[in-house]
């Protein structure tokens, strides 16, 4: 057992997806891993998700892990380096190798203006797939393959040797895929009502749900609040979920 000053909690920072926050506002998807009170990871810096940290957490994190290049997901990354590189913060970006590389070559163009190398604005961590990543001694990620349009990477996080949370990422439905996140008691999975080749719909994932009722499930990447599904248990800003394992 960990003392509630060392508890394992996720908070929500957006819902949104592709369209979300440039036409209505609310953030894109994005959580924080939380250790006690300590943020240790901010996954994905789409639009909108900078000033959620602010509102939510009251710091933007000092590792950041990005799913993939999508703009809803990664849209923030070079005004957040550049910035907080001239206030003397280098932040840790990590990435699969794939998605590293995009993010290098068209994400973090616009730094090149600079005449600085990525270097002077980051630590990058290449998290290459199925490969344990230490956050910190006691928290690590091991990435998953998503099936989505282009190279996106959910994962399964571990507290000590126990998976304790999932997270998907956007994702098409897909049950080989499901099947290896649902080894985490605690799964975050993106659905919304209509679903199509690269996102996963309500029914889907609620049938797939249903078949697995050991498992605690969020949905995110729904959009606003007022598109989040009724029949399932949605996320939404500012929700703060302590995360335990399974109840025996
Ligand atoms: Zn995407």
């Amino acid at each position: 057992m960990h003392s509630q000053d060392t508890e394992l909690s996720f908070v929500c920072l957006g819902t949104g997806r592709g369209a979300t926050t440039v036409y209505s506002g609310e953030p894109s998807s994005a959580i924080a891993l939380r250790v006690g009170t300590r943020c240790v990871l901010l996954v994905d810096i789409g639009f909108g998700v900078v000033r959620a940290c602010r509102q939510w957490l009251g710091e933007i994190p000092d590792t950041i892990l990005v799913t993939h290049n999508h703009s809803d997901h990664a849209a923030e990354l070079p005004v957040v380096l550049a910035a907080e590189a001239g206030a003397s913060r280098r932040l840790r970006v990590a990435a699969e190798p794939r998605v590293g590389s995009v993010l290098k070559q068209h994400r973090l163009h616009e730094l090149n203006s600079t005449g600085e190398p990525l270097t002077a604005f980051c630590d990058w961590i290449d998290t290459p797939v199925d490969e344990r990543w230490s956050v910190t001694p006691r928290l690590s990620l091991r990435l998953l393959r998503a099936r989505h349009s282009e190279p996106c990477f959910g994962f399964v996080a571990y507290d000590d040797a126990q998976p304790i949370l999932a997270y998907g990422g956007d994702s098409a439905v897909d049950p080989g895929y499901y099947d290896q996140l649902f080894v985490a008691p605690n799964v975050i999975l993106d659905a919304r009502a209509t679903g199509n080749d690269e996102h996963a719909d309500f029914d889907a994932v609620a049938d797939y749900v249903a078949a697995h009722p050991a498992n605690r499930v969020w949905i995110t990447g729904y959009g606003r609040p007022d598109q989040a599904p009724q029949d399932m248990t949605p996320i939404f800003p500012g929700d703060v979920v302590t995360l335990s394992q399974r109840a025996s």
